[in-house]
């Protein structure tokens, strides 16, 4: 049996309480379809830092990073800042630590789920870059100021490539469970630079990869089709602050963020974790919703299964999806979604529903 190493960083907030439930959910698929996976605990967080001013370093990362992959829980607090003035984040250090370049936001309306909008079958999966765009100045040289501060948004000509292919290749694995096989670019080439170069680069990448459809929308159109007509996207790709807004938009479509998992992958690390944040406003009410971080798990099982060649890991991986399904349609319900559930009850029952 292949055995994986796996780092775990439950962080801040409601961090602790989702890890600790999607802990409980592969335990239970460790003892019943035989998998193995070995856990190495880290504390970086927020708190830790206002305790102690201990930060994660490159050391810490370069250790890290030698497991199969990371399960992230939250982290930040907002009244926890760096001498900039930002939020702590582990996942932003490590994003450029390890390279990774892309988010992978898988956003489903499941059945039992009601959406705000006027949706019935969502099925998106939202690819955030993660390494550059509107981030890409993180680590330029800040002169404090109270007249005048900028960002910066920088675009690669390799950082497209690798998100393109990426996202041309998730269009096609999808369409094997019955996704159209379609990629949309989201951007603004009429009023950024940088963004003239990242739509030239999807035209060059979709031109390679045309048994996949495509399709091209400014950010601010595409953000209002995300809400009218939801049920046009399969593959969103784009830059790193607008994928940040979008995909938190596409959550909200099919339930919010405590069912919004997702994944930071380069070709060679992945960091799993759910699209919230630490949620301090719920933390330590055992109120949190843990679908998102269970779902995140998965993916990481999925991602681990499809590296190494093991269909057994690949297969808990939708065990673990059907049974977030059917705990979704039957309830209990958490309260984000509605109902009175609390974590652990959530837990119980995504548990009784895994397949024999
Ligand atoms: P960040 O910028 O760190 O991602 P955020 O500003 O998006 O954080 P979150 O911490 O994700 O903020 O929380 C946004 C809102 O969603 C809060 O009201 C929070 O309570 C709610 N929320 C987030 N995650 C969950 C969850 N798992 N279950 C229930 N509610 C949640």
């Amino acid at each position: 049996m292949t055995e994986y190493e796996i780092v775990v960083i439950p962080g801040d907030g409601i961090g602790p309480e989702v890890v600790d439930a999607a802990l409980a959910v592969l335990k239970e698929c460790e003892t019943r379809y035989g998998l193995k996976l070995n856990y190495t605990f880290r504390d970086f967080s927020a708190d830790l830092y206002r305790r102690t001013g201990r930060k994660i370093t490159a050391a810490d990362m370069d250790e890290i990073g030698k497991a199969d992959a990371v399960l992230f829980g939250a982290m930040g607090l907002p009244d926890v800042r760096g001498p900039e003035g930002l939020e702590l984040g582990a996942q932003v250090e490590m994003r450029a630590h390890y390279g990774l370049f892309s988010s992978l936001r898988p956003v489903r309306l499941f059945p039992g789920v009601e959406s705000p909008v006027k949706a019935k079958n969502v099925d998106m999966l939202v690819i955030r870059e993660t390494s550059e765009g509107m981030f890409a100045g993180l680590a330029d040289k800040h002169e404090p100021s109270d007249e005048s501060a900028s960002d910066r948004m920088t675009i690669t000509r390799a950082t497209c490539e690798k998100l393109f292919d990426v996202a041309f290749s998730q269009a096609r694995a999808r369409r094997k469970r019955g996704t159209p096989g379609h990629v949309t670019l989201l951007h603004k080439s009429n009023a950024l630079r940088s963004n003239v170069l990242m739509e030239k680069v999807f035209d060059e990448i979709a031109a390679k990869n045309d048994d996949i459809g495509s399709a091209k929308f400014y950010i601010d159109a595409g953000s209002m089709y995300m809400v009218t007509d939801p049920e046009r996207y399969d593959v969103v790709v784009t830059e790193n602050i607008f994928g940040d807004i979008v995909s938190e938009i596409a959550a909200g479509l099919v339930g919010g963020l405590g069912v919004a998992p997702s994944a930071d992958v380069s070709l060679t690390h992945g960091v799993f974790q759910p699209s919230h944040g630490s949620a301090p406003d719920i933390a330590g009410k055992g109120i949190a919703n843990p679908t998102a971080m269970i779902l995140s798990a998965a993916m990481m099982l999925e991602w681990l299964g499809e590296r190494r060649g093991d269909d057994r890991c690949a297969k808990v991986a939708q065990n673990i999806q059907s049974a977030i399904e059917s705990a979704l349609a039957t309830g209990p319900r958490a309260r984000d979604l509605g109902g009175t559930a609390g974590t652990q009850e959530v837990v119980d029952a995504v548990i009784s529903a895994l397949p024999a």
